[in-house]
């Protein structure tokens, strides 16, 4: 895709400081981070949402993610971390390339993603 800021960044035709990657993937800080250490794990290839990650680089993704999970605490940024994923508009994907937040937590930290009153 012509456009597209994560296709550009894959194939370094911008730099986007990536920092850790596996064969179909690979790992950037947000550039907006909602923790310090927010990261993203993305796929090379341009793929929309979730659906379209082929079921055979399931393997490769987890690993990957858990991974880049671990290093980030490893780095100090947090000693948990949540895994999100927006997949579509309507549940606020706003970069149309499949990506997957992974969002360093410390104690304390004020964050909380679910919102809605039980
Ligand atoms: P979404 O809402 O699509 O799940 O998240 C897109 C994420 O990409 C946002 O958290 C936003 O801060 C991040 N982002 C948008 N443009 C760039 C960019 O050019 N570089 C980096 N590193 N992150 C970006
Ligand atoms: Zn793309």
């Amino acid at each position: 895709m012509d456009n597209c800021i994560f296709c550009k960044i894959a194939k370094r035709e911008i730099e986007g400081g990536i920092f850790l990657e596996s064969d179909n993937f690979f790992a950037i800080k947000d550039k907006y981070p909602e923790t310090e250490g927010h990261s993203l794990v993305i796929p090379k290839k341009h793929i929309i949402t979730l659906l379209d990650i082929p079921d055979n680089l399931g393997n490769e993704l987890i690993g990957f993610v858990k991974k880049v999970s671990e290093k980030l605490m490893d780095d100090g940024f947090g000693s948990g971390f949540n895994v999100i994923m927006n997949n579509f508009e309507v549940a606020g994907q706003e970069v149309m390339h499949a990506h997957i937040h992974i969002i360093p937590r410390k104690k304390g930290d004020g964050i909380r993603f679910f919102t809605k009153s039980k």
